[in-house]
């Protein structure tokens, strides 16, 4: 069991977990990712690697694979905890600590939030029904389109967001674009949670932590 406290525990590691965890560091949030298969990636490396894709926001076209290391490439700037192989099969809050235990097949993690970045709920009863009947217990509201949010990205706990594909809305709306933005929102709302004086927006990436020298390197300058 891994009792070191994360401010945030991502969980899943496709576009959505990834963006997340990339705005996780943004926010200087001490973030955890748990992905259960043994590559990053997502849909974009297990189901269609080599297909070009030509919707996504600021790319004229691009293979998923490359995608794919693009994501990985940002969500690694910072030094995150990325477990791989490890699949989350119960969550559980206790209200006292306000403390997160996420359970997995190899032991457990404690989070002060968690974002869900499961991919659609298709998949996730295939993979993780047991974590789906977690969910439930704790009265997370879940259909066949997913777990239902607000407008904050919360799913009805203290402390716990989705984001991606995994939340329940129209079909036609799970794409990467709207993907990276939901898990936006998912952080800088669990920012919020986990430390209250904390804005809810950081202001924009061009702005803010000038200061430190790793960050956003500009790899067109000479
Ligand atoms: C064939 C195909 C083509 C597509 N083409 C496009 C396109 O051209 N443009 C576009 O914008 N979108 C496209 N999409 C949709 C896009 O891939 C998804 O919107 C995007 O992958 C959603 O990201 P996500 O992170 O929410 O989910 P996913 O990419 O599904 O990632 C979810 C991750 O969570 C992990 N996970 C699940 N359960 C657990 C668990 N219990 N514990 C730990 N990890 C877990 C999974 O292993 C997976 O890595 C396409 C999808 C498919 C299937």
């Amino acid at each position: 069991m891994s009792t070191e406290l994360y401010d945030i525990t991502i969980i899943g590691g496709g576009p959505a977990g990834l963006f997340a965890s990339f705005y996780a560091g943004l926010r200087d949030a001490k973030t955890k990712v748990i992905e259960s298969t043994n590559e990053l990636g997502g849909a974009l490396v297990h189901e269609y690697p080599n297909e070009v894709l030509r919707d996504v926001a600021g790319f004229v076209l691009i293979t998923a694979k490359k995608l794919a290391e693009n994501f990985i490439e940002q969500a690694t700037m910072y030094e995150h905890a990325i477990c791989k192989n490890e699949t989350v099969s119960a969550l559980e809050f206790d209200k006292a600590t306000k403390i997160w235990t996420v359970t997995t097949n190899k032991g457990a993690h404690k989070s002060k939030a968690v974002v869900l970045a499961l991919g659609t709920m298709e998949k996730v009863q295939t993979k993780s029904k047991l974590l789906v009947e977690s969910l439930k217990k704790n009265g997370v509201k879940i259909n066949e389109q997913g777990i239902a949010v607000d407008a904050t990205m919360n799913a009805g706990m203290p402390g716990l967001y989705a984001c991606g594909d995994v939340i329940s809305k129209a079909k036609e709306l799970n794409f990467i674009s709207m993907a990276t933005a939901e898990a936006a929102m998912a952080v800088n709302n669990a920012k919020k949670y986990v430390n209250p004086e904390a804005d809810t927006f950081p202001g924009y990436s061009t702005d803010i932590r000038k200061d430190k020298p790793n960050y956003h390197t500009n790899p067109l300058a000479d």
